[in-house]
């Protein structure tokens, strides 16, 4: 008897598919949400999107063959105990680095063009008599600084040429000669800081990203720079961002990420409560880069068949803890 968790919601048709094939199909999600510690017990294989997997959690269950991640984030999962108890953890590559790519400009030109406060300002019945506080900037020209060079930041390089951004680029592992064939430059962080007119974070959340950028990087922006993360929110410094806009040493941010992912009323960046002038370069999201109609299917696609591989006792085809798995069930592993 096979049994499947779902942690969150997954392309309807990818839904219809698990609950055809599996015996039985418990959801994280909606009406019909269970606990998952009362049924770990029972569970062969996870879809995993935003919850959080803990060790507790992967040491109750002791069918568990595979996490598959709904996504390429692995930071909601403890991979250490998913591979001390022999549990493939996977992800779906490139399933939604468009979706992603697509989204930051998506953010930046709505913070770059003020769409938000002009939006408003039509709703409250105000015509020409605000347009004065809604000049925005144009992107040709300007530099735009990509931090990670993986799948997503190849793609919004590729958009921001489309819009005529210069690009430069900072990841600890690229090659300056192949980030070159792309038509951008890999710089130095601090180089990066100095001289993006816009900076788009694109690095995973580790130990060594967390807060990579805080008030030292921040002091070394340019006064008319925004920042944009949608990657983890983990990865910017807030109570040093929240300084950074209300003092002026950066013109805004776009943010589809925050560190706390759920509301927050004491976060000021959630609830515009910075003083008046600092929020008008501010966007804030709640973590929809990733999710298109195209995207939700490949993600869900990819994943229900990294759940089916393993169960058949095949090795996945893309496993992000192969070198730290203990026990391995794939046959070919
Ligand atoms: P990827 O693995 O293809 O690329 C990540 C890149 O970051 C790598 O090239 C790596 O070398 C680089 N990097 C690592 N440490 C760095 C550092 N200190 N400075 C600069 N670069 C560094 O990953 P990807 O598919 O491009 O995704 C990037 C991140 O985006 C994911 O880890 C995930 O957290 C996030 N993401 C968010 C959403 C969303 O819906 N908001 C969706 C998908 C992915």
């Amino acid at each position: 008897m096979t049994s499947i968790y779902i942690s969150d919601p997954i392309h309807a048709d990818v839904l219809a598919d698990v609950q055809a094939a599996a015996d039985v199909v418990h959801l994280g999600f909606g009406p019909e949400k269970v606990d998952y510690l009362a049924i770990a017990d029972s569970v062969d294989g996870i879809i995993l999107r935003t919850e959080t997997f803990t060790r507790e959690m992967i040491e109750a269950s002791p069918k568990l063959k595979i996490i598959a991640r709904h996504g390429v984030g692995t930071d909601n999962v403890d991979l250490a105990a998913a591979s001390d108890n022999g549990v493939w953890v996977t992800v779906t590559p490139n399933a939604n680095s468009n979706a992603v790519a697509e989204y930051v400009f998506a953010l930046l030109l709505s913070a770059a063009r003020k769409t938000g406060p002009a939006v408003e300002l039509v709703r409250s019945k105000v015509w020409s008599d605000g347009k004065a506080g809604l000049v925005g900037f144009e992107l040709s020209g300007r530099t735009l600084g990509i931090v990670g060079f993986g799948a997503i930041g190849r793609r919004v390089a590729a958009i921001g040429q489309g819009f005529g951004m210069n690009i430069i680029v900072s990841d600890p592992i690229a090659h300056s000669h192949d980030v070159a064939k792309t038509g951008a430059a890999l710089v130095e962080l601090e180089t990066l800081l100095r001289e993006s007119d816009v900076i788009t974070v694109h690095a995973p959340l580790l130990p060594s990203t967390h807060h990579m950028i805080s008030r030292h990087e921040i002091a070394r922006m340019k006064k008319n720079a925004f920042i944009i993360n949608t990657s983890r929110g983990g990865l910017i410094d807030e109570e040093a961002l929240v300084e950074g806009l209300e003092s002026g040493a950066i013109a805004g941010a776009a943010l589809d990420v925050l560190e706390a992912e759920s509301v927050d009323m004491k976060n000021p960046l959630q609830h515009n409560t910075l003083p008046l002038g600092s929020t008008a370069g501010l966007v804030v999201t709640p973590h929809i880069a990733g999710q298109t109609e195209d995207s939700l299917r490949a993600m869900g696609s990819m994943s229900w068949a990294e759940v089916r591989t393993v169960l058949d006792g095949v090795r996945p085809q893309y496993p992000v803890n192969a070198d730290n798995i203990r026990i391995t069930q794939a046959a070919d592993a």
